[in-house]
């Protein structure tokens, strides 16, 4: 696994981040992918207050507790809402120009580390991945290695909040059934690469995981799965805690 952060010329996010928060706009950040056509991401959005969120990330700020790690925590959206309410954050990402907007906003403890570094290692008594948030662990061959992860970060009675999205709709006909190749990867494996004006990042790997795939990955490592939250599109609000 890629165990690294990013180059500060090679962070297409960031730079938009940045550019956004000097100038009150930015231009297109693009998203590519070998099985999507090119998308957009707005870049207002990663900047999205509380009211401005989904069910699922309000369900998930409601529920955070204690020491809470947000992982991934880009412009740091969920992070503030969190320090708001008078909780303990810490945010990591490995995009170096996204943890100095995170700073900037005032996210009181900002790192620039990667999930997986095993040099990263304190307990936290909850654990957020939002915004497809299962992206994080990248295919399904990662499973033992997030667990083990997740063995050493959640403190005791820890709970993770996940969510992700079934991307069956994709390959789902009118009647149900579905063009998928049981000999191809997972469907919910995404490769993806961000461009930014003449800033290219690096591809990576992006997970979408169904319920019952992540449910049954989850008992084989020893945790149990809640669906906390359905969306209104295939998306999910999951709980993940240590088998009792
Ligand atoms: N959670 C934020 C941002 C989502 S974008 C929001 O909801 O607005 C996903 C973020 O995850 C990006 O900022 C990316 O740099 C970060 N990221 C990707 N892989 C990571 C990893 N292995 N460890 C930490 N952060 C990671």
């Amino acid at each position: 696994m890629f165990i690294t952060v990013l180059d500060s010329t090679s962070d297409p996010m960031g730079t938009a981040l940045q550019e956004y928060i000097r100038k009150g706009k930015a231009s297109k950040l693009r998203v590519l992918s070998s099985l999507f056509d090119e998308d957009e991401l707005p870049v207002s959005l990663l900047f999205r207050k509380e009211k401005d969120m989904s069910d699922i990330e309000r369900a998930a700020l409601d529920l955070a507790r204690g020491h809470v790690l947000d992982v991934g925590a880009g412009a740091g959206c969920h992070t503030l809402a969190l320090q708001n309410k008078g909780l303990e954050v810490t945010a990591i990402d490995i995009s170096p120009l996204s943890v100095q907007v995170q700073r900037e906003r005032g996210v009181r403890d900002a790192r620039l580390v990667n999930l997986f570094d095993p040099t990263f290692a304190e307990q936290y008594d909850t654990i957020l991945f939002l915004m497809n948030g299962s992206g994080i662990i990248g295919k399904l061959e990662n499973m033992p290695a997030f667990f083990d992860k997740m063995k050493l970060l959640l403190a005791k009675g820890g709970r993770i909040y996940m969510d992700s999205s079934d991307l069956r709709y994709i390959f789902e006909n009118e009647d149900g059934s579905m063009d998928i190749d049981l000999n191809a990867a997972y469907y919910g494996e995404v490769d993806y690469q961000m461009k930014y004006r003449n800033i290219a990042g690096p591809k990576f790997d992006w997970l979408y995981i169904d319920f019952e795939t992540l449910s049954y990955y989850a008992s084989e490592y020893g945790f149990t799965v809640t669906k906390i939250l359905e969306g209104s599109h295939y998306d999910y609000l999951a709980c993940i805690e240590r088998q009792k």
